[in-house]
């Protein structure tokens, strides 16, 4: 017998735990299935050496709660991972949350019920439940994926996917380590492996654009002035394209005299977190000839950083200019570099031939390791919804519904799969974010969406078809401006352990949160248009 709710939440990490919170704000029953043994998603699993957020903590937090905001105290401007990991359980604790959780439980499956109106769900273990509607709050970035390298298997030493990274401590002094991949988690563990370790090797396919983070404690003063300006530390956020603090300079890199562009990179270089990246002249992402004065810019910085010239080289990306791929922030990367006891392998010049028991075989040479990490990311937005069973009115599929590349309406809706939500989901200004700025969004959408239903009586929503291909649309037009578009990476769809994604796919939304917020919004003053309802 499946248990029975009016609302089913996929995933305990940001957004399932907010969701989860607004729900009972409308008195409606909710369960919430997690895998993991824990709260926190990302932060639950990600526990890699290194692990900690881009964002500065002080706008990565829940904004919702003046009490959460009152009683925590970031004490990094970028924290990590086991502080982000305390404070979600912070949260959990505040709110009494997990009593409505069940944890270590992977959902595999999960039907809808034309005739019963209702989603049926079920977990790896047999476990099964029911909900008139169903939120996945699955993340981003949360299916982890092995590289498709033979002989994985037989390798004899320690071997960890950082997105699967061991509960217990992992020591690295003495031993090989090898690892697998340079970005942006692998930019942050070869960081903090470099400091303990024996030998390290870095197995590099595609390099980076990386630039430092500049991470520092919150003194006490500090800490005072950011809790006396929550709220416009959060309106500032509101208001920038992807809910940083940092947002695009008015003025346009080719308009400004080289001295005067020169010593505006120099200063975003010095500055902590992404203003180098979202802070920058606003046409450095969209013009390929402002994108070349950066992408000069930070050529130079890892000449300057990098010792020996031909290691710098091979860290130079060459395929692509700064900022069209996800840039990775790091903490002395590059340094890493010039320790004696570290080595560079290139895998365009010597491509991986398998894994070893003993380790890594290039064409050119064999490798041996005592522990192999494998930084090799994930299949990201659309995975986490293709590791599940989702089957929609008709027993509709929905990984062939997306075979060619997601359909959505905001983002939040599919046609073909009624009264179910998917948060952070694809072609939702989430993904593309100061990721919690636009849960809040999206969770209290979707909240609304459901109280005004039940004001209603109505019992069923599902976007129009006509809604959904405006919007696929209108995601293909933010995004065509865009330089990242034409590159491959993860932003798009662009996996190569993983058949089928070898394509680009816009899976992302370019247009920005707050545009994005605008058409949600005007969506719902105008009656959710686009939306039918029974
Ligand atoms: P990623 O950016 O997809 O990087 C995976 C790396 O593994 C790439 O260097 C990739 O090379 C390499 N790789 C994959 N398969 C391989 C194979 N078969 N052989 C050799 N190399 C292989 O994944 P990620 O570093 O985990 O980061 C994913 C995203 O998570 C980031 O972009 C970011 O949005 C988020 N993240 C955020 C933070 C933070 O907030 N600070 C930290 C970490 C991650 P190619 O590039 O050639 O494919």
């Amino acid at each position: 017998m499946a248990a029975r709710y009016d609302v089913i939440v996929i995933g305990a990490g940001i957004s399932g735990m907010y969701q989860l919170h607004r729900l009972r704000g409308l008195a409606v029953s909710v369960r919430v299935f997690e895998a993991g043994d824990g709260v926190g998603g990302t932060w639950y699993w990600n526990r890699y050496p290194g692990a900690r957020f881009d964002s500065e903590s002080w706008t990565y937090g829940y904004s919702f709660s003046d009490e959460i905001l009152r009683d925590w105290e970031w004490s990094e401007h970028f924290a990590a991972q086991p502080e982000t990991l305390r404070y979600c359980n912070f949260v959990a604790d505040k709110f009494d949350l997990r009593r409505d959780i069940e944890f270590g439980c992977r959902i595999k499956a999960a039907v809808y019920d034309e005739a019963a109106g209702e989603w049926e769900i079920e977990s790896e273990d047999g476990r099964r439940a029911r909900a008139r509607f169903l939120i996945t709050a699955i993340g981003p970035l949360s299916a982890p994926t092995m590289p498709t390298i033979p002989g994985v298997e037989s390798f004899r030493g320690e071997a960890y996917h950082t997105g699967r990274w061991p509960h217990e401590p992992v020591s690295f002094v003495g031993k090989r380590v090898a690892v697998i991949g340079t970005g942006a988690t692998a930019v942050q563990a070869i960081t903090e492996i470099a400091k303990t370790v024996g030998h390290l090797t870095v197995f590099q396919r595609t390099p980076n654009w990386c630039a430092p983070l500049h991470n520092s404690t919150i003194d006490a003063a500090t800490q005072a002035r950011i809790k006396a300006t929550y709220p416009e530390i959060f309106a500032r956020c509101r208001e920038s394209f992807g809910c940083f603090i940092h947002d695009a300079d008015p003025r346009k890199a080719l308009e400004v005299s080289p001295e005067e562009r020169e010593a505006f990179f120099a200063k975003l270089y010095r500055e902590p977190g992404f203003g180098i990246w979202m802070g920058n002249f606003r046409d450095v992402l969209i013009n390929e000839e402002a994108n070349a004065t950066i992408t000069e810019f930070m050529r130079r910085k890892i000449r300057e950083r990098v010792k020996d010239p031909v290691v710098a080289e091979k860290l130079i990306p060459t395929n692509h200019g700064f900022g069209t791929r996800r840039v990775p922030l790091e903490s002395g990367y590059y340094e890493v570099y010039n320790q004696p006891n570290v080595r560079l392998v290139d895998l365009r010049e010597t491509p991986i031939e398998r894994i070893t028991p003993a380790g890594v075989k290039t064409t050119d040479a064999e490798y041996e390791a005592d522990m192999l990490i494998y930084a090799t990311g994930f299949d990201a937005i659309t995975g986490a919804f293709d590791r599940i069973d989702i089957r929609g009115g008709g027993g509709r599929r929905l990984r062939e519904k997306w075979a060619e590349g997601p359909r959505t309406y905001l983002g939040l809706q599919i046609e073909g799969f009624p009264n179910l939500f998917t948060l952070v989901g694809p072609h939702n200004a989430a993904t593309f974010c100061n990721i919690p700025r636009c849960i809040e969004q999206n969770v209290d959408w979707v909240t609304a969406l459901i109280a005004y239903m039940r004001d209603r009586g109505h019992t069923r929503v599902e976007p129009t078809p006509e809604a959904e291909r405006d919007w696929l649309e209108h995601v293909h037009d933010t995004g065509r401006r865009m330089l990242f578009t034409q590159v491959d990476s993860w932003m798009m769809g662009i996996n190569s352990n993983v058949v089928g994604k070898d394509k680009r796919t816009f899976i992302v939304y370019a247009g920005g949160a707050p545009k994005y917020r605008e058409k949600c919004d005007a969506v719902a003053a105008g009656g959710y248009v686009g939306f039918t309802f029974r």
